[in-house]
């Protein structure tokens, strides 16, 4: 497991290694971009904490970019984000964020969730899915439309997952968020929202009108087994 830092400020860099360096022996941390370009490049790392205040490029345009050539898991270590910014880096790509000044243990356990993410499944279940051109093998994460691999994060995946493993029945909004976020606190209608909509435009022939992730108003979601 290897975890790339991308942050300018040399005291938070250090807080963030001090804080990891006792779970997680590959820390590897950059001050710019272009720096986190070569490392990406060097090596894919299984999860980005990307500082979005950083001296050559724009954060949420790094992070937009980032998530063209990589599906790793990105926590973003933010001075602050109101509601608007929170929304702009969901569909982004972010996959969770943090606050600065976050506690050690705060900052760990965000991380553990979201490294949790990349292990293999332990879901057995239907085998391989497949819906006119579609194909979903939940035991060897692919997923296939037409003759091209669909390219999910980690996120949602757990996501699928989740909805998969209780095909025909709605998973509510909080089980989706103790299971797949396992957070206590933070805008779980909106962090859940943003990562179906994600997963309907990879998935559904026409996201606005989906046949395998439906809504269940008021309730959550369920995945419709086609
Ligand atoms: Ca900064």
């Amino acid at each position: 497991m290897d975890i790339l830092v991308v942050e300018d400020d040399s005291h938070e860099r250090a807080r963030i290694q001090r804080a990891l360096s006792p779970w997680h022996d590959s820390i590897r941390l950059v001050e710019t971009v272009a720096a986190a370009r070569t490392a990406m490049a060097d090596r894919e790392p299984s999860l980005v904490i990307l500082d979005l205040g950083l001296p050559d490029a724009d954060g949420l345009e790094v992070l937009k970019q980032l998530r063209r050539v990589s599906d790793a898991p990105v926590l973003v270590y933010s001075g602050r984000a109101d509601e608007q910014d929170t929304v702009a880096l969901l569909e982004a790509g972010a996959d969770d964020y943090v606050i600065k000044p976050v506690g050690d243990d705060e900052l760990r356990a965000r991380v553990r969730t979201q490294l949790r993410r990349n292990e293999p499944s332990r879901l057995s279940g239907p085998g391989v899915l497949r819906a006119a051109d579609l194909s979903i093998d939940v035991a060897r994460r692919r997923v296939v439309r037409g003759n091209e691999d669909v390219r999910l994060t980690p996120t949602e995946w757990a996501l699928l997952r989740e909805l998969i493993a209780n095909a025909g029945v709605t998973v509510t909004v909080a089980q989706l968020w103790e299971r797949v976020w396992s957070r206590e606190y933070g805008d779980s209608g909106l962090h859940v929202r943003v990562q179906i909509t994600h997963l309907r435009h990879k998935l559904e022939a026409a996201p606005a009108d989906p046949r395998l992730i439906v809504t269940d108003p008021g309730v959550g979601y369920r995945f419709e087994l086609p």
